[in-house]
């Protein structure tokens, strides 16, 4: 027979815990009094969570959107945990929107030790900074935007040693890498070991002797949910015969999850929702286990296990395993 587990690690992160508790502090305030508020980008990247708070009043804008506006007097406008630039910050002041800043604490303070680096780094007069994340995701252009634009983006390993070949990373000058909050633990040690071994190269140096030079420093910034999520997660996928990945396809922290579900469970489904799935996935006795990222609510994993068990005629035992389901968290 079927069983299901939960990962109980999964589901939403603090950061945007905190994101759709300030927007449904704010949509529901006491006076009753409809109200609107602008998300610049998804406030989650869950489209069933989306339309939940589409409901109360919430209007998600894409960078086009905000572009094109003219005027936004009286207007309220939310920043997402993943942070913004300081440029958006000016012209949303500037078109008049009162602004609900949403950026995580930990995407907060990733920004300010770049800020200070790259200040630093102005001031001796050379230096390069490295962010180790997805171009074009907005934690990164937060995070660029904090060196007017001057730092380097790699998405992996393959990209960075494209650069340093052409030049764009140079291995003579300090340099500070930072990661993205969500990148893999793993991707980013074997990422600095490489380029260390390659300026400890060019500098004809040993990596002992390059590592007292201080002419590269690595930052540890992926944020500690997603790091202990990478190693639970792990054990859970190697724990059970099939893994369905509940997740936005856009979401970047679903992405590196569920590859790194596959890369233990090689029978690991990527869903959005769960009328994806498909009853010829599973085998008798299989063992699920249902999973997502940070994006991904509670309530949609909990849904997928229930349909995974309807789906293979196992309904009582999903009422035994799991109880009613809890109308509160829809
Ligand atoms: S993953 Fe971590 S850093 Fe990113 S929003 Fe969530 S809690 Fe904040």
């Amino acid at each position: 027979m079927i069983t299901v587990d939960i990962d109980k690690n999964s589901g939403f992160c603090a950061g945007v815990i905190r994101a759709i508790g300030k927007a449904e502090e704010f949509l529901n305030d006491k006076d009753g009094s409809p109200k609107r508020l602008y998300s610049l980008g998804a406030i989650v990247h869950n489209d069933s969570e989306l339309e939940r708070l589409q409901k109360q009043g919430l209007v998600t804008i894409d960078n086009e959107d905000f572009e094109e506006m003219v005027n936004a007097e009286g207007e309220v406008l939310l920043i997402r945990a993943h942070g913004e630039p300081p440029q958006t910050y000016t012209r949303a002041e500037s078109l008049g929107f009162s602004i609900i800043d949403c950026t995580c604490p930990v995407v907060l303070k990733l920004q300010q030790r770049i800020k200070e680096a790259y200040m630093a780094q102005a001031k001796e007069g050379s230096g390069q900074i490295i962010i180790f994340g997805k171009i074009g995701h907005a934690e990164v252009l937060g995070l660029i935007g904090q060196t007017d634009g001057t730092a380097i983006v790699v998405e992996d390993m393959r990209m960075m040693e494209q650069a340093v070949k052409e030049g764009s990373i140079r291995l003579d000058v300090s340099t500070e890498v930072f990661s993205q909050t969500t990148k893999s633990p793993a991707e980013y040690r074997s990422l600095c070991s490489r380029l260390e071994e390659m300026m400890a190269r060019h500098n004809e140096l040993s990596v002992e002797r390059f590592k007292g030079k201080n002419l590269l420093k690595v930052h540890d910034t992926i944020c500690s949910q997603v790091a202990t999520r990478h190693e639970r997660l792990s054990k859970f996928a190697l724990e059970h015969d099939l893994i369905v990945f509940v997740a936005g396809k856009a979401s970047s922290n679903g992405k590196v999850l569920c590859d790194l579900c596959k890369s233990m469970n090689i029978r690991t489904y990527h869903i959005d929702s769960p009328s994806e799935i498909k009853r010829e996935w599973f085998r008798a006795d299989d063992k699920v286990g249902v999973c997502g990222a940070t994006s991904t609510p509670k309530w949609l994993l909990e849904e997928t296990a229930r349909h995974i068990l309807e789906l293979n005629r196992y309904v009582p035992e999903w009422e035994k395993t799991f109880g009613e389901k809890d109308a509160d968290n829809q």
